[in-house]
């Protein structure tokens, strides 16, 4: 028998901490499609690690990549040096953003890169001698992260709660998510585009337009339980922030690296953003890396504006641009290209689309909504218990079925990893459908 888990110290985050006392579930080891947990089960992983293993568990490239880096040079720093990596990781990154997005900013996660591109925000206005903008609008619903900038553009109350006011001069979006008029429509919504028009009536209505520096949303919302845009929405959001000088971020650290079946989701709904801010995909989630890419005026304005040798942006972290992370984006972009994982994601997009779809009727099921590799399945709620129904889904798919699902309230995401077989998608969905119909 192994020694039992001391459970006394490590600090589970956002988890109920009391109900895992005695033994959380532990996972061992992971390979392709495949967690193994601690008693020898091999678990289906429907959701890509937390949706950012895009090209399967322990990739054998990327694994060997990081090896290599480790045992050649563990760590070099990047303020005021660098390490050819460094520059190879950005150049690589730029190979598959949004043509015009081509200058890189590291940091090590998504948190970090939300507030990296609120910062350059500010500051792109500042150095730009239009420092009158300083407000910020993000959306209800929308998560981005856990710094005090991502809790602050963020519009989820719980992850704001206990920690004070944030940020100064935030406002909120009302997210598009309609299911009245949309439930059950497969890709976009029809329904909701005017929502977008909401950023206008605020900034005439409420703030003065030249007092706003960035609007920042996820193109579309995924940790709040996979809300779509609808329509025309997003083009709409980048057509007001045009005529008032806001610049927009999209916020890909879910959307990126192929889950819409396209390298961004800029390129998906053909919407160019002034910031990208990415992560999760980035390394395949082997190490921790996050970027944020950015327009090359933006750039610009920051290298003009400083006086000759003097630091254009006050900002960076000791492990940007990581020697093991920068070689395992390196490595990872490289085996996007190579095994032509985007392509193959739009390719299996509409079987996956059917899969879900075959859940409607079944008990609970309130509304099934899909784009690309990614799904998101509304139960009705037990009332007073909300996400209880979901939870309970979550448990029997894991126990029972040898399904790794996650819930969010009483929404099911699905977000596997890329690489995912037809047959896979059947067992994922057919395990959702075992348990439902035993509800
Ligand atoms: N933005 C979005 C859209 C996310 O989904 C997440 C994480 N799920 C983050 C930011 C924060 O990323 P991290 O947990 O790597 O800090």
């Amino acid at each position: 028998m192994s020694t039992p888990l001391n459970t006394e110290h490590f600090w589970m985050p956002f988890s109920a901490n009391r109900q895992f006392k005695s033994k959380p579930r532990l996972m061992v080891a992971a390979e392709g499609m495949h967690y193994t947990t601690d008693d020898g089960r091999k678990i289906l992983d429907g959701t890509a690690g937390l949706w950012c293993v895009n090209a399967g568990h322990s990739h054998p490239k990327i694994v060997s990549a990081i090896q290599q880096q480790a045992a050649k040079m563990d760590f070099a720093p990047t303020f005021q040096m660098g390490h050819p990596l460094a520059f190879e990781a950005a150049t690589a990154l730029v190979s598959i953003s949004p043509s015009g997005l081509n200058r890189v900013f590291f940091c090590n996660d998504g948190s970090e890169g939300v507030d990296t591109a609120l910062k350059i925000a500010l500051a792109y206005h500042r150095v730009r001698g239009d420092g009158m903008r300083h407000r910020l609008i993000g959306r209800e619903r929308g998560y981005h992260g856990v710094g005090f900038g991502g809790i602050s553009v963020g519009g989820i109350a719980g992850n704001r709660k206990h920690f004070g006011p944030a940020l100064p001069a935030v406002d909120h979006l009302r997210h598009p998510l309609n299911i009245a008029k949309n439930a059950f429509s497969r890709g976009l919504p029809e329904h909701g585009a005017e929502m977008a028009d909401e950023l206008e009536q605020r900034l005439l209505a409420l703030h003065d337009p030249s007092t706003v520096a960035a609007v920042i949303v996820e193109p579309l919302q995924g940790s709040t339980g996979v809300i779509l845009p609808p329509k025309g929405y997003l083009q709409k959001l980048r057509s007001i922030c045009d005529k008032y000088g806001i610049l927009l971020i999209f916020d890909e650290v879910i959307t990126g690296f192929g889950r819409l079946g396209n390298a961004f989701a800029a390129d998906h709904f053909d919407v160019v953003p002034d910031m990208i801010v990415c992560a999760k995909g980035l390394t395949n989630a082997a190490v921790p890396m996050g970027a944020v890419i950015v327009k090359q005026e933006i750039h610009d304005a920051f290298m003009s504006a400083a006086p000759e040798n003097t630091i254009e942006f006050f900002h960076g972290y000791t492990y940007t641009a990581h020697p093991l992370a920068c070689a395992a984006a390196i490595a990872t972009i490289d085996v996007y290209k190579e095994q032509k994982l985007f392509e193959r994601a739009a390719d299996h997009a509409s079987y996956f689309e059917d899969a879900a779809h075959s859940l409607k009727g079944l008990p609970f099921v309130k509304d099934v909504r899909n784009l690309g590799l990614v799904c998101g399945i509304e139960l009705e709620s037990i009332p007073g218990k909300p996400g209880s129904r979901a939870f309970d889904v979550f448990l029997k798919c894991f126990w029972e079925q040898g399904v790794l699902i996650r819930t969010t309230g009483d929404i099911i995401a699905l977000s596997p990893p890329l690489i995912i077989e037809k047959q896979q998608i059947d067992q994922l969905f057919g395990s959702i459908a075992n348990v439902l119909k035993a509800q």
